[in-house]
């Protein structure tokens, strides 16, 4: 008797629990050891005044099982509810989220019928920390933070998944010909990390291309890693071309914890009417089965699935007049793909998971670099040119700072600007230590801001610049 793994599961809303049960039958009949703990999590939660939509109960389950198998949830109208999808993957440290987009040619209407990708996303950093500021009438600002841990974590999973896959090439989307930094340590990790999979093909491409090749050709593909903006966009795109959302599933993975769901959401139209498509939730769980090590059990589900969408049984978002046979509700339709445990599929690609877990090691460098202050960006609020600006700025120099540009948007406006640039409102003023000047320090820059407020400027705020082994860590201004 095998030994059964402890999981949590929430039923959620809409169509929630019609898609859970439906699912929950089809892993018991495939023989699913599993030790079923349940929790409340989504709308009820949130109209409690619980402003996460999740009890510290529930939590507890999912710190004890570590496995979470999630049905969508209503987030309700309005303000003060905060993402359970967000707070979830950052209390678990859910850093990677991966999406199969398969098409089921001819049995599933789409444009592509040979589509086999996997979008292996990153999760927790870019701009979605959400950390944003208003800086004036004008400017808003969000930080967008790529580290290389997270780089190295996601881009060795997306790699570690292929070769455990079969698969036989990843290709890394950025947009580092603009954010050299960020999007550049992504790709600059990736490119470090390829080699270590000299029987994988790896390619870059930038993300806007990228996106029209994959929306065009999505067979010139087939493992994609890319940062999380990219991802959480490109993942629907994807799961949508190859035939209907309602058919993906996806699994997001951190290094104690996982969760399980569909990437639909919680249809409350269809709520209630034994109608929607557990197909979604129910390969979220295949995914589930392998991860917990019961990988014949998720290949022989998935295999009894792609058997029910050939014979036709298809619920009312695939079914088409003529590729149909049968149009069917849940519950008939996970009856069906019961029905079918143990066959495989004739004409789609049967499947076969071999357990693959998330790879331990997480990163391997971690460099020790000399890290040297070398001036200050100041952004300050400013209404008129920056020709007016140049001299009062250069008034508080000090302390061997020297004003070395301003820019406005990022694109340098002093000195030597180009008269028709666009300006608003947030200058970025640069002051960079004099060659041969003392040792900056942080003092320094205290006494440049206090030179720059006797001066009764708008301080919006400063970032400081460093040099790391002598290279610049910071961007120029477009133009400098
Ligand atoms: P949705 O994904 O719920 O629905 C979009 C469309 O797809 C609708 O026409 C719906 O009927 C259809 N659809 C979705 N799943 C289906 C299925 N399994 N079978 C058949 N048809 C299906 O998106 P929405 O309408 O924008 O959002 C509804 C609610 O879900 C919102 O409260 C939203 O916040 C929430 N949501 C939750 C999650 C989640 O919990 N992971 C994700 C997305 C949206």
């Amino acid at each position: 008797m095998a030994t059964k793994t402890p999981i949590t599961v929430a039923h959620g809303d809409g169509i929630g629990p019609e898609i859970m049960a439906a699912t929950l039958h089809i892993l018991k009949e495939a023989g699913a050891e599993l030790d079923i703990e349940e929790i409340e999590i989504g709308e009820k939660v949130y109209l409690r005044g619980i402003s996460a939509g999740i009890e510290p109960s529930a939590i507890d389950s999912l710190t004890r099982t570590k496995v979470f198998l999630k049905a969508p949830i209503t987030t309700p109208q309005g303000g003060g509810f905060k993402s359970l999808n967000v707070t979830t993957r950052k209390m678990l440290g859910l850093y990677a989220n991966i999406r199969p987009c398969v098409s089921y040619h001819p049995f599933v209407d789409t444009k592509h019928p040979v589509m086999d990708v996997v979008i292996v996303r990153e999760n927790e950093e870019d701009t979605y920390g959400g950390i944003e500021y208003r800086q004036s009438d004008e400017v808003h600002q969000c930080l967008k933070l790529i580290t290389r841990s997270g780089c190295e974590r996601i881009v060795r999973y997306a790699f570690e998944y292929a070769r455990a896959n079969n698969r036989k090439k990843v290709t890394c989307f950025t947009k580092d010909n603009i954010m050299k930094l960020t999007d550049g340590l992504f790709h600059k990790v990736f490119d470090e990390i390829a080699p270590q999979y000299p029987d994988l093909v790896n390619e870059h491409w930038i993300v806007d291309i990228g996106a029209a090749k994959l929306a065009d050709t999505p067979e010139a593909f087939d493992v994609i890693v890319m940062p999380n903006l990219y991802g959480d966009i490109l993942s629907d795109v994807a799961a949508q071309i190859a035939g209907s959302v309602g058919l993906a599933g996806s699994a997001n993975i951190g290094m104690k914890y996982a969760m399980f769901e569909a990437i639909h959401g919680s249809a409350p139209r269809r709520a209630g009417q034994n109608m929607a498509n557990p197909t979604g939730l129910l390969l979220g769980g295949v995914m589930m089965m392998n991860h917990i090590g019961q990988p014949e059990v998720a290949s022989r589900i998935h295999n009894a699935w792609l058997k029910t969408l050939e014979d036709g049984i298809h619920t009312y978002d695939i079914f088409k007049e003529g590729v149909s046979k049968e149009k069917v509700g849940t519950k008939e339709f996970a009856q069906a793909v019961v029905d079918r445990m143990g066959q495989k599929p004739a004409t789609l690609k049967s499947v076969e998971y071999k357990n693959f877990k998330a790879p331990t090691q997480i990163y391997t460098t971690v460099p020790g670099s000399v890290k040297e202050l070398v001036g200050i960006d100041v952004f300050v609020g400013w209404k008129g040119t920056a020709n007016e600006l140049a001299p009062i700025l250069q008034l508080a120099e000090g302390d061997g700072l020297k004003l070395d540009m301003i820019s406005n948007r990022g694109t340098k406006v002093w000195p030597d600007g180009f008269p028709d640039t666009l300006t608003t409102d947030v200058y970025r003023c640069r002051f960079l230590k004099k060659m041969g000047s003392k040792t900056m320090t942080h003092a320094t820059s205290v006494s440049q801001m206090g030179r720059l407020a006797a001066q009764a400027l708008d301080i919006v705020k400063f970032e400081s610049l460093y040099t790391f082994d002598g290279q610049i860590g910071y961007s120029l201004g477009q133009g400098q």
